[in-house]
């Protein structure tokens, strides 16, 4: 059963209109609670969907199913030699859609200004950590100083705000959420704290072990004076505080203890064309196989809405029968 409504609608009266792109399952960092040391075995490049493709299943959202905002992400999207052409093409869609990129800022010193040449709006950098030791040790790599240069690099060519991704893990970098926030009032760039999900490939994850939004926000409170933001929040994912009266702010994504399901305006597609209507769901929709079939465009877009209809009202952490997905957070696109 589904819905006669052209968007991308569910049973609970929830409208994805947020897309986010994996272009590639690849990634050039191995944090630990991503991806284990030895990296997984990546898709086969038959099976990744072409520039081509991606543009073709993006003009279908963005055209017929009313998305509005598309994010890249990963794996590490920089790694993806048609990023630059595939936001360009993004870019000229009507109604234009909000382009944003979710990276680990490696490569991005040199990407900045061509993503943004290209009709890139903003970017989201994730970055645990200010000490360099750390960041080899969460991340296996030392591509510190890469991120940093990043993280100027999209400052500097107008991607702002820029935002900076932190999760932090207990007895590694839980100490660290007002150094990161000092950090980044410095360089006017927007924190936001993520709470570890059940998204390792690992299965590493358990909930005593991971740093709560209470506990992040205990932190931050011995050094800043932090005010809810009256901003109206809508769909999205980070729940936000003024820092010292504002105007900056830091966010705290809660997934796990505050989830906010209920107002979820996202879609995901992976790198393989398969359509995800949800971070933790088990099952997911093959567009790639309509597409190299044969498929018109409607016929794709009502697959993608039957897709969106079956989304379930939560991502059910809590429920003792929770599963985790098959597929790790690097391979559904972060
Ligand atoms: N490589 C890009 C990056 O680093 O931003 C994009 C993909 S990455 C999977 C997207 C975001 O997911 C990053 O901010 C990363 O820290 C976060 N992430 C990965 N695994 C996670 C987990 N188990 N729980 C919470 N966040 C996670």
């Amino acid at each position: 059963m589904t819905s006669a409504h052209p968007g991308l609608i569910d049973r609970y009266g929830r409208r994805a209109v947020d897309l986010r792109v994996s272009l590639t399952d690849r990634c050039n960092l191995r944090c630990s609670y991503c991806m284990p040391p030895e990296g997984l075995p990546w898709l086969p490049k038959a099976e990744i969907l072409t520039d081509g493709e991606v543009l073709r299943l993006i003009t279908i959202a963005v055209t017929r199913l009313g998305v509005e905002e598309v994010r890249f992400t990963g794996g590490e999207p920089l790694l993806r030699p048609g990023i630059v052409d595939i936001v360009a093409g993004s870019a000229a869609l009507s109604p234009r859609p909000r382009l944003s990129v979710t990276t680990n800022g490696i490569g991005l010193a040199r990407l900045a200004v061509p993503l943004r040449d290209a009709g890139l709006d903003r970017v989201n950098v994730s970055l645990d950590t200010i000490d360099p030791e750390r960041f080899a040790a969460i991340a296996l790599r030392r591509r510190f100083q890469d991120v940093i240069d990043g993280l100027s690099g999209a400052a500097a060519a107008g991607l702002t705000p820029v935002k900076l991704n932190a999760v932090l893990l207990r007895g590694v970098n839980d100490d660290e959420a007002p150094a990161l926030l000092r950090f980044a009032l410095k360089h006017g760039y927007e924190l936001r704290f993520i709470e570890q999900m059940p998204l390792d490939a690992q299965h590493g994850w358990s909930r005593d072990k991971m740093v709560t939004a209470d506990e992040i926000l205990a932190s931050l409170t011995t050094e800043f004076d932090l005010t809810p933001d009256p901003a109206e929040r809508g769909g999205a994912p980070a729940e936000t505080w003024l820092v010292d009266g504002g105007p900056a702010k830091v966010g705290v994504i809660a997934s796990v203890t505050r989830p906010f399901c209920g107002d979820c305006d996202r879609t995901r597609l992976t790198a393989d064309g398969q359509v995800r209507n949800c971070l933790f769901a088990r099952g997911e929709t093959d567009l790639r196989g309509l597409l190299r079939g044969g498929a018109e465009d409607e016929e794709i877009a009502q697959r993608w809405r039957d897709a969106m209809w079956g989304k379930m009202p939560g991502h059910g952490i809590d429920n003792p029968r929770f599963l985790q997905p098959t597929r790790p957070m690097s391979a559904i696109g972060g």
